[in-house]
C-alpha cells in the first residue's frame, strides 16, 4: 500500500469512527414571548413556549387542509400550523386547549412561528435561488436570527393602550390577537370597511357590548378620531419583521433580493 492510501484509508476509518452528524435532528426550541398569556389559575403572565420541529405528517396535514378551504386566511392557517407545533405556553399545554394560540398577540404568534422554523431547520435556511440579472443559480442562506427585523414594544404589553378621542374621552386599544386576526380577515370589502373592524376589535370597553354595536360606533366616528385609532393599532404592532432579504450573484456580483413569507420559510 503506497502512503498516500494508507493516509486515505486511515482518514476514512476515522471518520467512520466519528459520531454520526446529527444533520436533521432538531431539538424542540424554547421561545421566549413579548407577552405571552396569563395562567389559568394564578392570573400570572407567562412568556415561555416550547416548539417542536415540523414532520411529513405535518405538512400533508397541512396541504390537505389549504386544498380544502381555498379562502384560508392567513391567521387560520398560522392557527392550524401552531395547534400542531406548539407543545406548551407557560404551564398551559396546547393539545389539550388549542384555543389558547388565538389569544396570543399577533408579534407572538409570529415568534412561535419563526421557533418552529427554527427547531424544523436550525438557525440557518438555505434557498436555491435564480439571478434575476444572468439567470445562475445561487444559494442564498438566511440566518433566522439575524436577518429579520424585530419591532421592539414601546411599551408594557400587558396593559391597555390609551387613545384620547376629539370630544376629549379616552378610549382603551388592545393589542390584536389571532383571533381578532382572523375577524378582520372576513372583511374583504374596502380598506375603510377593514378599518371599521380593525377599530370595532380593537377598542376595549368596560361593559361586553356585541360587535354590532361596536361597529356602528365605529362607523360614527369622526375620520380624525378613526385614523388615531388605526395608526395606534397598526404602528405599534410589535413582532418580529419579514423583510426582503439581500444576497450578491456569486456568477455577476450584482444584486439579488428575495422576499420571503413565513409559509415560504417553512416549506420551501
Ligand atoms: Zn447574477
Amino acid at each position: 500500500m503506497s502512503t498516500d492510501l494508507a493516509d486515505k484509508a486511515a482518514e476514512v476509518n476515522a471518520a467512520i469512527q466519528d459520531p454520526a452528524p446529527t444533520v436533521g435532528v432538531a431539538a424542540p426550541e424554547r421561545v421566549t414571548l413579548m407577552r405571552g398569556m396569563p395562567d389559568p389559575e394564578t392570573g400570572e403572565w407567562q412568556d415561555v413556549a416550547i416548539v417542536t420541529e415540523m414532520t411529513g405528517e405535518d405538512e400533508e396535514a397541512l396541504d390537505r387542509l389549504s386544498t380544502k378551504s381555498k379562502d384560508l386566511s392567513y391567521a387560520d392557517y398560522t392557527s392550524a400550523l401552531l395547534a400542531r407545533a406548539v407543545t406548551s405556553i407557560g404551564n398551559v399545554q396546547v393539545k389539550d386547549n388549542p384555543s389558547v394560540l388565538d389569544h396570543l398577540i399577533i408579534g407572538d404568534r409570529d415568534l412561535l412561528f419563526l421557533g418552529v422554523i427554527k427547531a424544523t431547520y436550525g438557525n440557518v435556511r438555505t434557498f436555491w435561488v435564480r439571478c434575476p440579472h444572468c439567470n445562475e443559480k445561487n444559494e442564498v442562506r438566511v440566518n433566522l436570527d439575524e436577518d429579520f427585523s424585530m419591532v421592539e414594544p414601546s411599551g408594557d404589553l400587558t396593559v391597555l393602550r390609551e387613545v384620547t378621542l376629539k370630544d376629549g374621552t379616552s378610549v382603551k386599544i388592545r393589542y390584536l390577537t389571532g383571533k381578532d386576526a382572523k375577524e378582520i380577515a372576513t372583511y374583504t370589502g374596502s380598506p375603510s370597511e377593514q378599518n371599521t373592524a380593525i377599530i370595532a376589535r380593537s377598542v376595549s370597553w368596560d361593559d361586553d357590548r356585541s360587535t354590532g354595536v361596536k361597529e356602528k360606533w365605529a362607523k360614527a366616528l369622526s375620520l380624525a378620531d378613526r385614523k388615531v385609532i388605526v395608526n395606534t393599532v397598526l404602528d405599534d404592532q410589535p413582532g418580529p419583521s419579514l423583510e426582503e432579504v439581500n444576497a450578491q450573484c456569486a456568477y455577476c456580483d450584482d444584486d439579488i433580493a428575495m422576499v420571503l413569507d413565513w409559509v415560504s420559510l417553512l416549506f420551501s
